[in-house]
């Protein structure tokens, strides 16, 4: 007999966005054109002079333990970045740095959460969030919202969906899958809500950085006084720097959750990696014009993409105001055959475009919003092209 699994883990869904990833890579390796716009990473490479830190930062023997929460320099670097920009007082030792910031949401859930206690997350949330909710045992509260409101949580429905078990409150602007975001009015009618009910919350701002247009991003934090007190901002180097690989994500916390997390991560994982850390250093203190030269690209795409979106019949998104995702609305391409192959969900869908043109997807169900699918835009622009005109064809094609 086979050790069995522990019952949490059975309950455990793996990650739809790198599944889907994973299957497109197969398909590639067996020979087909794919063209993936699954998973969410910037397509750029690391810019150099982040390279050169780490190769630096290895030539000087930055290549043993550190500090499980992170070498001070980079804590001290990121609390002086939320001082410059979001005029947020931090001090280093409310830096957590981890392995991604995948890993700062889990130790936020796992510091925070009892047995039962009640996280809102709105949808169409990121496929991560209920799940590493579940494994900190508390219980995920899923609050839909609408493409009309652009996906937003609003005061009435937040507000509806709070009990006595409630404990925190899940946001991400700007937001993956949808793109959307909250402007800082629409932040702060909900933070007196969290106010008036003693609520924690969890603020996703991995995306801060891709803002397109007239949009302006708000650190949830500064939207009114004394909210460091009750907000953990997750924030990372993945997205705005392309270091996906490198690992490195962060939060900031109140002092007592900075230390409860410092714990847990001193017996689960002792430190994220010394040389990503000294990359992480140089990303954030080097030249920001990198980051500027990559969002010109995306905003490029973006535009594309909505073009594209609104040339083919019935399809729609939301306004997409930062990150690089388009949820786009395939309610009315569903019910019907493609090929002789039915499709009635988001799931089918994803599927039979991917068997019959090669293009990867992720269905809008593992977001918790049936009806759409999310495709990544973090892809070259001559990929978005050829990917385009295969959805057409497949929206065309015969019954
Ligand atoms: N939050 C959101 C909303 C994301 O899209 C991602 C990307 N995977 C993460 C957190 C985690 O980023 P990472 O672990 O690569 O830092
Ligand atoms: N955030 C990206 C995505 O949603 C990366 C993959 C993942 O971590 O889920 O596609």
């Amino acid at each position: 007999m086979p050790p069995t699994i522990s019952r949490l883990i059975q309950a455990l869904e793996p990650s739809a966005t790198l599944a889907m990833a994973a299957k497109a890579r197969e398909l590639k390796a067996s020979g087909r054109t794919i063209y993936d716009f699954s998973v969410g990473e910037p397509d750029f490479n690391t810019p150099a002079h982040i390279c050169e830190a780490a190769i630096a930062a290895m030539r000087e023997g930055h290549t043993h333990y550190t500090a499980s929460s992170g070498v001070i320099e980079l804590r001290t670097a990121i609390a002086n970045r939320y001082r410059q920009v979001h005029g947020l007082e931090y001090s280093p030792l409310q830096v957590i740095v981890s392995n991604g910031a995948k890993h700062s949401l889990h130790n936020a859930f796992t510091v925070l959460c009892d047995p039962g206690d009640e996280v809102i997350i709105p949808a169409p949330y990121w496929v991560s969030y209920a799940e590493l909710v579940k494994l900190a045992s508390g219980k995920p509260v899923i609050v839909p919202t609408s493409e009309a409101e652009d996906f937003k949580l609003t005061p009435a429905r937040f507000k509806a969906a709070i009990t006595p078990k409630t404990k925190v409150l899940l946001l991400c602007s700007p937001s993956n899958p949808t793109g959307s975001m909250y402007s800082k009015d629409e932040l702060a009618a909900l933070a007196d809500i969290v106010i008036e009910h003693n609520l924690t919350v969890i603020s996703d701002e991995i995306y801060e950085r891709l803002v397109y247009g007239n949009h302006k991003f708000t650190s949830f934090a500064t939207v009114r006084p004394g909210l460091v007190d009750r907000v953990i901002t997750i924030n990372g180097v993945s997205k705005a720097y392309a270091m996906t690989g490198w690992r490195i994500g962060w939060s900031l916390a109140p002092p007592n959750i900075a230390k409860a997390m410092d714990s847990l991560q001193s017996q689960e994982t002792t430190n994220a990696s010394s040389v990503s850390q000294y990359a992480a250093l140089a990303a954030i203190e080097g030249p920001q014009n990198c980051v500027d030269e990559m969002l010109v690209e995306f905003a490029k795409r973006r535009e594309y993409v909505q073009k594209r979106i609104a040339s083919l019949p019935k399809l729609s998104t939301c306004e997409m105001g930062g990150a690089f995702y388009a949820f786009i609305n395939i309610q009315a391409h569903l019910g019907r055959t493609y090929n002789g192959a039915a499709v009635n969900n988001s799931a089918e869908w994803c599927l039979q475009l991917l068997s019959q043109q090669g293009v990867a997807t992720v269905q809008g169900s593992a977001f918790g919003a049936e009806g759409y699918i999310r495709m990544s835009f973090a892809t070259s622009m001559a990929n978005i092209q050829h990917g385009f005109d295969k959805i057409e064809a497949f929206l065309n094609s015969p019954a």
